[in-house]
C-alpha cells in the first residue's frame, strides 16, 4: 500500500468517548489506517502515550500510522495507534508519592516528629522517644 497514492476511505473510529469520522488510507488487519498527522488527535503512538506518561492500559489498538522514514531507507513504518481515553498513567511512583514514603518512614509515632534518620520498623519511634519509654520502665521497675 502506498501511503501518498492511496485511496481514502470513510472511516469510523471509537476512542473509548468519542465516534470520530474521518479519511483514512484503507484498512490493515481491520483497523483503519492513517498517514502521519491524520488520525484524531486522541489516538497516539506507544512512543507517544510514554511521553505522555501514559500506557495503554491493556486496550486493543483502534488504528494503524503510517509512515515513511526520511533517511537513509525511506521505509515504510506501521506502529498501532491507542486511544488516549482508555490509556491510564503510569504506574511509577511520583516524585512527591515517594518523598511521602520516606516520611512515612523518618516519623516517630510517639512524638510524631519527622527525624533526619530512619526509625526503627521494631518499634517505629525516634530514639529520644524510645530512650524515654525505657527509662519508664526501669522506673516502674524499679
Ligand atoms: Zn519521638
Amino acid at each position: 500500500m502506498n501511503p501518498r497514492n492511496g485511496k481514502q476511505q470513510i472511516t469510523r473510529v471509537f476512542d473509548g468517548r468519542t465516534h470520530h469520522v474521518c479519511l483514512c488510507r484503507g484498512f490493515r488487519d481491520g483497523l483503519p489506517v492513517f498517514g502521519w498527522g491524520e488520525a484524531p488527535s486522541t489516538l497516539l503512538t506507544k512512543g507517544q502515550l510514554r511521553e505522555a506518561r501514559l500506557r495503554p492500559n491493556g486496550q486493543d489498538p483502534v488504528a494503524l500510522l503510517v509512515f515513511r522514514h526520511v533517511k537513509p531507507y525511506a521505509r515504510e513504518t506501521v506502529a498501532e495507534l491507542f486511544s488516549v481515553e482508555l490509556a491510564a498513567p503510569k504506574r511509577t511512583a511520583a516524585p512527591g508519592q515517594m518523598v511521602h514514603a520516606m516520611e512515612a518512614r523518618r516519623t516517630c509515632v510517639d512524638c510524631t516528629e519527622v527525624q533526619d534518620y530512619c526509625v526503627p520498623t521494631s518499634t517505629r519511634q525516634c530514639w529520644a522517644c524510645f530512650e524515654i519509654e525505657q527509662a519508664d520502665r526501669l522506673g516502674v521497675a524499679a
